[in-house]
């Protein structure tokens, strides 16, 4: 029989609830699963073995005492570092924040305990989402698990690889232009990015507050749905939440794809597409045609220009939010000159902190961001993308006006090298080209994988919905993922 760790969650919580199997075995099984093998991936940012396996222990007494449990009672959950855990160090992957201990939950953390997850530990990251490839983490970059010379991709990079590597049973990654679907597509895991609203970003380190997205991340698709149905839906300590009802997630997975109109991108199998990632996607799309889906080519003809406006606003939404680090409220506080008593020191601290803090790609994007905002720069560049948005968000609508889902790579490539594209941020940001129009429109997509490239590795594909649509995305990648002709 398989180890417990290489299970599925929707196989384990129907044994863990009737005593067969006890969260504290299968907690067992994911933390020594890590001691064995994260010394070598770096998955990891900090772990919690203790409180896991009191969790685990607390929740087989009270199973064992015949009380009710939660959706997720014993399961074993690794949370990007990005998400505030009370009591447990969360540094977002930057030394600016090494030391801080949150002394709250963020929502999707307390909803996890609520539901009788057990919290394993802080997953690594590109430092405060910013990256694709894991390289940027402020701490020991995390390695692909699949091939080791390879990038897990980012930010969300560490939550994939404890997937890929078994390493844990369920994650929680964050979304802000690709960040859960394209390392899901490297490391050959499910990665679903919500509606923009859709889950709560309360206790979430903000990046860039217009786009970010906690969603589920899992081995298969009806763990994620699983994952989805517990974080998601409304929070009044989050403005942007919305009062839009959830679904049952799990329980509408199974209904089939016979009529669902899909449509194909144009624009997203075009030039600068790998032929192997291409092949991967067109025979996936053969096989939704056999399993009942009618489809069609749709334009997004904005698309060409998703990554100049996407670098805009993410890195002007993210120099406002970073100005908060400033070696006072939390984290590191560095000074060149000991005590502080007059403003040149107190300045002296600040610039300091930010510089030891923060690493190269942040303060790349603490720079440009600063800039578009800047009087005389702002109506050139702030505005201009912010228009440009609209027209892409209008693009993803009028698509829906003729399908009901859309298909295409996650990803141009797949899993490209450590140090390919680390000296070459532009090469980095091309790279992101089909995920972040998808969070410039708002809209959900999950990312599922869809066969391997001639060398072995992942390919990833997307199913995007209209807003809200995150029901319609799950089912229609459940039943691909049940019908393929390929593993
Ligand atoms: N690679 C993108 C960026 O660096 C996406 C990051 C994310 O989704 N957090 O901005």
């Amino acid at each position: 029989m398989a180890r417990f760790n290489e299970m599925a969650a929707h196989e384990l919580l129907p044994k863990i609830k009737s005593g067969e199997v006890t969260a504290e075995a299968v907690t067992r099984d994911v933390l020594e699963r890590i001691t064995a093998e994260d010394h070598r991936i770096h998955a990891y940012l900090a772990i919690q073995p203790k409180a896991a396996l009191d969790m685990a222990r607390t929740i087989d007494r009270r199973i064992e005492d015949g009380e009710a449990t939660g959706a997720l009672a014993g399961i074993p959950i690794a949370v990007k570092d990005a998400i505030c855990t009370c009591g447990l160090e969360t540094t977002c992957g930057s030394k600016i924040l090494e030391g801080f201990v949150p002394p709250y939950d963020a929502t999707v953390v307390a909803r996890l305990r609520k539901a009788d997850a057990v919290i394993i530990g802080k997953t690594n990251m590109d430092q405060f989402g910013m990256g694709s490839s894991n390289e940027n983490s402020g701490f020991e970059p995390c390695l692909n698990p699949l091939d080791t010379s390879r990038v897990p991709g980012g930010s969300s990079g560490g939550s994939a690889a404890a997937l890929a590597a078994q390493e844990t049973i369920l994650a929680l990654g964050e979304d802000t232009g690709g960040s859960i679907r394209q390392p899901a597509s490297f490391c050959g895991v499910v990665g679903l990015k919500p509606t923009y609203g859709r889950v709560s970003r309360f206790g979430v380190i903000a990046y860039g507050s217009s786009f970010d997205q906690v969603g589920p991340m899992a081995r298969d698709v009806e763990d994620c749905a699983r994952l989805l149905g517990v974080i998601a839906g409304h929070d009044h300590r989050d403005s942007t939440s919305a009062l839009e009802p959830t679904c049952d997630y799990p329980a509408t997975l199974k209904a089939g794809i016979e009529g669902l109109r899909i449509g194909v991108p144009d624009e997203y199998m075009a030039e600068g597409l790998d032929a192997d990632v291409r092949d991967c996607i067109q025979l996936a799309i053969r096989d939704m045609e056999s399993l009942g889906a009618r489809v069609e080519s749709v334009h997004l003809p904005h698309t060409k220009y998703a990554i100049s406006t996407y670098y805009i606003l993410v890195t002007a939404e993210a120099s406002s939010n970073l100005a908060r680090y400033d070696g006072v409220k939390y984290g590191l506080r560095g000074t060149p000159v000991g005590e502080i008593n007059t403003e040149d020191e107190l300045d002296a601290m600040y610039a300091w902190t930010r510089s030891e803090g923060f690493g190269p790609e942040v303060k790349r994007r603490i720079m440009l961001g600063t800039y578009v905002l800047s009087s005389g720069y702002y109506d050139a560049y702030y505005d201009k993308a912010q228009r440009a948005r609209t027209l892409i968000k209008q693009d993803f609508e009028r698509a829906f006006e003729q399908v009901d889902v859309l298909v295409a790579p996650t990803t141009p490539t797949t899993a490209f090298k450590i140090g390919e594209k680390v000296n070459d941020p532009l090469q980095m940001y091309l790279s992101d080209i089909y995920t972040v129009p998808i969070n410039l429109a708002g809209v959900p997509a999950v990312s599922i994988p869809c066969g391997k490239a001639p060398d072995g590795l992942p390919v990833g594909m997307q199913i995007i919905g209209p807003h809200f649509g995150e029901e319609i995305i799950l089912r229609a990648a459940y039943a691909y993922e049940k019908g393929k002709s390929i593993v």
